[in-house]
This record gives C-alpha cells, structure tokens and sequence, in this order.
C-alpha cells in the first residue's frame, strides 16, 4: 500500500508537457528548469523522465552534480553560477555549463587554470536588478569574456524577466528590447524567456526557452490555468480521511477553536498539515477533493492533519483519499486561495511527503 501523504508524479504528463513547450516555441531548444528538487516533483526523476530536453537548468552545483551522478548525460546549465575557484574544476570535470553574472566570478574565470575550457552563458541585466551586468557594462565585460582562454567560444547570452507573468505589462517588451538591442550580431546562442516567457511573450523564444513551472503543467500568470495552453498538472498531492466525526452547530475545531459549525455536519480530518509543507494559513475554505467533490478547509491547518467540513450528508469513510491539488483541482486555485503563487505550494513539500513517478 502505498503511504500517504505522497506526491504522485505523472511522467506522462511532464513528456506531454514537453512536447507542449515545443509546439509552443517550435523554434527554440528546451532547457528544462529542474532546480529545487524538479519544483518538489523530485530533480532525478524529472530529468530522467524527460530526458529528451535540450538542456536542465539548475540553481545550484550541488543539483547539477546529483544530476551527472544520476547519469543524465543532457546539458547542464548552473543559472546562479559558481563562487569557489575549486568549483570551476568540477564544471569541467563534470561537463557544466555556468551563467557568469558578476565581476568575482569573471576574475575567477580568468585566474583559473583549467584542463578545457568552460561553456558560459553570460547574463545581462535588462530589468530585474537582480543578477547579471548592466547594458553599461556589457560590452567591456564580453571583451574580457572573448579574451578568456578559459572560455569557449562563442559565448552565450542570457537575461531573465521580471514581470512576463503580467501579460498586459509593457516592462517586458522594454527588457527584450534592451536583450535584442545588446546581442545584435553577436554569435552565441540566447535566451530570455521562462514560462511566462514563453506562453505570452514568442518574440522572447530565441535560441533556447527555459520553461520551469509550465513544465510540471502550472501557469504562472495568475487567475490562469495550465491547462488553457494545453498542459498538464503532473502532480497529484494526495492523502487520506484519518477521522470523519460528527459535529454539532456552534462547536469549534482545532487550535484556537476560532471556526465554529453553523449546523449539524460530519467533519473529515485529513492526514496533511504544516509538517509535510501545506500552508498553515490556508485560509477557512480552501478546497480539498474528496470522493468526486470539492470540500472547504475548516479550522486551523495544524502540523499533521488538517479538517475538511464533508457535510452533513456525508458518506465519506475513514481511509477514503484526499487530493490537496492535482488535475481535479489544479495548484493555481489552491495557491490562489492561500494568497501564494503555484511554485512556493509544490516546492515547499517537506521530505515526509513521498514522491512516486508513475
Ligand atoms: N530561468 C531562470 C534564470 C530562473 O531563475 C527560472 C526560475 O525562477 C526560470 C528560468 C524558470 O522560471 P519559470 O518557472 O517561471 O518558468
């Protein structure tokens, strides 16, 4: 029997995904953004899953390293790059290609002495203000680059966006025109789009798309579906009914009894709380489904368990299955009602939550 609470993943659907992203930007490789543990769908499994992806995006080297270690042999790209000299040598060991973004890493670059030289992708600041040189610094910074023989050639360019997720937005069309005004002529490859990117903005495509969260099926623009660009959720958080009670009018559950039932109903406890990484604030009402219909959350969600009001009608049984999120009731409207965005719900599952790829 397989325990609960547990993360279903779908490779099914993280292909279809895929392939979706292709139709999308026909023109453009896929680097596939697996960072933080494949956004909580597990870094290994996703990458084998979809081990037809041009490239994996991760953030950190320890992700990429598990990755090689894992034998995925597919391009890696260390979007947040390296910050120790020693790390440089197991890029090359291990086949990495890294994002330079700052002078440190560049001086890192040019005093290092390696056995091959290192694939960069260089990042320009065109409007997030959080990585990457500024358009003032580019040109200088890409000649000290060209003239790194630790460096091949040639370079690639990069930038990330900062408000795509906002289609209506005009601050996007302003950091792509800044992109293309800075790489014209240039020879490396490029890219610039996330999801977001990606599912709004074609003239963003480029040489390479670097979708994360539309990968695992989620929009990223609020009050939007995954599924209206044709993907798929491919997680399923599900757990079970631990207790179903009977509870009188004007009773209260949980910690600080601040929900009180309005009439006679049958409350369902359900095995998921804070501890496996759903939100204590989800507010009185968030849905749960639960036997073919959706179910508010009632009370305070507590470390291990959290209550559902099933209705006094219920025919619901200890042992029945609660599903938290999933193609019946997509991440986007839970994160919704919880005031947070899809990425922070599936990335902040804790390790008492298996993952299972189906
Ligand atoms: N590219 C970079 C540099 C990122 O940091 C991220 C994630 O934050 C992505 C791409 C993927 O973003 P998204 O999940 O919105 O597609």
């Amino acid at each position: 029997m397989k325990p609960f609470p547990r993360a279903e993943i779908s490779c099914k659907a993280l292909k279809h995904n895929l392939a979706r992203l292709r139709q999308i930007a026909p023109s453009s490789k896929i680097m596939a953004v697996v960072k933080a543990n494949g956004y909580g769908h597990g870094l290994l499994n996703v990458a084998q899953c979809i081990e037809d992806a041009d490239g994996f995006g991760v953030a950190r080297l320890e992700e990429a390293i598990a990755l090689r270690d894992g034998g995925v042999t597919a391009k890696l790209i260390l979007l947040e790059g390296c910050f120790r000299p020693v790390d440089l040598i197991t890029l090359v060991m291990n086949d990495i290609e890294t994002v330079v973004h700052n002078e440190t890493q560049l001086e890192m670059l040019e005093q290092a002495s390696l056995s091959k030289p290192v694939n960069v992708w260089l990042k320009l600041d065109t409007g997030m203000h959080r990585l990457g040189f500024t358009p003032e610094q580019f040109e200088q910074i890409y000649a000290r680059l060209q003239a790194c023989p630790q460096v091949v050639k040639p370079i690639k360019l990069m930038s990330h966006f900062a408000c795509a997720d906002e289609p209506d937005n005009p601050y996007t069309q302003e950091q792509l025109n800044k992109f293309n005004k800075l790489v014209r002529n240039l020879p490396g490859d490029t890219t610039l789009a996330n999801s977001a990117g990606t599912l709004y903005w074609p003239d963003s495509h480029k040489d390479w798309v670097r979708p994360g969260i539309a990968l695992y099926g989620v929009s990223p623009v609020t009050g939007d579906l995954g599924k209206n660009h044709g993907l798929q959720p491919a997680m399923e958080l599900i757990s079970q009914l631990i207790a179903v009670r009977e509870h009188k009018a004007g009773e209260p559950v949980g910690y600080g009894c601040y929900w009180r039932a309005k009439a006679d109903t049958k409350l369902g406890i359900v095995a998921i709380g804070y501890g496996d990484g759903y939100p204590r604030n989800a507010p009185e009402g968030t849905p749960v489904w639960v036997n073919g219909r959706l179910v508010p959350i009632v009370g305070r969600v507590s470390m291990d368990m959290l209550t559902v009001d099933l209705g006094s009608d219920s025919s619901d049984s200890i042992g029945d299955e609660a599903i938290l999120w999933g193609s019946a009731l997509p991440v986007e409207v839970v994160a919704e009602h919880i005031g947070t965005i899809a990425y922070e719900l599936v990335t902040k599952l804790t390790p008492r939550v298996a993952v299972y790829m189906e």
